[in-house]
């Protein structure tokens, strides 16, 4: 199998050199660009497996590039991961509403780095994430209707949106498995819903209160994110 291509867009040179060195260590080849325009360029060009875009980029900023690299036949399915620095919260929300898949916080550790690039490469070419259609998941009290966005708590049919089901169900078929907030924005992303670190807690928060006495089956771990009860 050939080695995936990464694009870097990137106008600090020691982040850049960073990145770079620690892709091609971990055996990807590369790609960098430093304006957005010769980002959007290269894109369009090389058709890389995956694109780091940085957002404050002189000239064409980071949306703009990430706007048009979604409008573009060539690149419109190329996943992105946005580069973002502290307070650009309002920017990521956006850039994940044109349609970015995910966003690394600088300053970030080279494994933070390779384990979002993975994590969203695996993502796009397992493109069949929905829920298993396969046998249901009975546990405790609770009866979860593969495929389809129901489940019976408690008996009582309880109807979830499409994401809390998502969640329920990636908890549920491992219980005692702890799931950071990372997997779970991997298992619920599919829909194309802006999703981030809070946004999970909502989501978890909402899904315990449908769920009833059933809800306290969803463990908070601390600091690390959630598992189901065993
Ligand atoms: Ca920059």
């Amino acid at each position: 199998m050939s080695k995936k291509l990464i694009l870097v867009i990137e106008d600090e040179e020691d982040i850049l050199a960073l990145i770079h060195f620690n892709l091609i260590k971990a055996g990807l080849r590369v790609e960098c660009a430093t304006t957005g325009e010769e980002g959007y360029k290269k894109a369009r060009d090389y058709k890389p497996d995956l694109i780091l875009l940085d957002l404050m980029l002189p000239g064409m900023d980071g949306l703009e590039v990430c706007n048009r690299l979604r409008q573009a036949p060539e690149t419109k399915d190329c996943p992105i991961i946005m580069l973002t620095a502290k307070g650009e919260e309002h920017d990521i929300v956006k850039g994940l509403e044109l349609g970015a898949d995910d966003y690394i916080t600088k300053p970030f550790s080279p494994q933070v780095l390779l384990a979002r690039v993975r994590a969203v490469m695996r993502r796009r070419t397992q493109p069949d994430n929905q829920p298993d259609q396969g046998s249901p998941i009975e546990i405790h009290d609770l009866y979860i209707h593969p495929g389809r966005n129901k489940v019976v708590a408690a008996g009582e049919t309880v109807e979830l949106t499409l994401s809390e089901f998502k969640i329920l169900t990636l908890l549920a078929t491992r219980p005692g498995w702890v799931f950071n907030r990372t997997q779970i924005i991997d298992a619920v992303h599919s829909e194309g819903y802006a999703v981030t670190d809070r946004a999970v807690d909502v989501q978890i928060v909402g899904l315990r209160k449908k769920l009833g006495s059933c809800g306290e089956y969803i463990e908070t771990v601390r600091g690390i994110g959630y598992r189901f009860k065993e």
